[in-house]
């Protein structure tokens, strides 16, 4: 194997394997496992992402402002990843900020999110990680509406959305 592409995937093999002890703590104490479905290459995933998905999931990268999709729906439903399809926000808390991302209040699920201190650009912010994948989603700011006071500011690319069943 390669030098770069071996020094691409130790760090992404770690990556995978610090989320799982972070959500399996109890049964990873003495076995270090890794979940093979996620542990998907970079190549890989540019075959199964856009380029922009690609960028934003697996870059960190950010979509330029009211250019995605979903910042402006107002249709009921749940927002999954749009690398592995994990549940994470559900329109009920996402609200009108007013940035031209999609904005929520609260997550779904808060296990389903993985929140790291992001030290780009010189500034700290806590970005905002599918616990499942690995998958950059965003970014939470504490300047959010009631009750919780937070922003989950995401990019529409990292994003698939559900529309919800009407009950019959
Ligand atoms: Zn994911």
């Amino acid at each position: 194997m390669p030098y770069k592409l071996i020094h691409r995937v130790i760090p992404l093999i770690s990556l995978f394997g610090w989320l799982i002890s972070c959500s399996q703590a109890q049964e990873v104490k003495s076995n270090r496992s890794i979940d093979t479905q996620w542990n998907v290459t970079e190549s890989e995933w540019k075959n199964k992402l856009t380029e922009l998905e690609y960028y934003v999931l697996r870059e960190k990268g950010t979509e330029p402002a009211f250019s995605g999709i979903y910042w402006d729906n107002k249709e009921k439903g749940i927002y999954r990843c749009k690398a592995c399809q994990l549940a994470l926000f559900s329109s009920d808390t996402k609200y009108k900020s007013g940035t031209g991302w999609p904005s929520f209040w609260e997550p779904m699920n808060s296990k389903n999110i993985t929140e790291e201190k992001d030290f780009a650009f010189g500034i700290i912010r806590t970005e905002v990680v599918c616990s499942r994948c690995g998958g950059h989603l965003g970014h939470v700011f504490p300047d959010g509406p009631k009750p919780t006071g937070l922003r989950y500011c995401l990019n529409s690319a990292a994003l698939d959305f559900e529309i919800e069943k009407i009950k019959k």
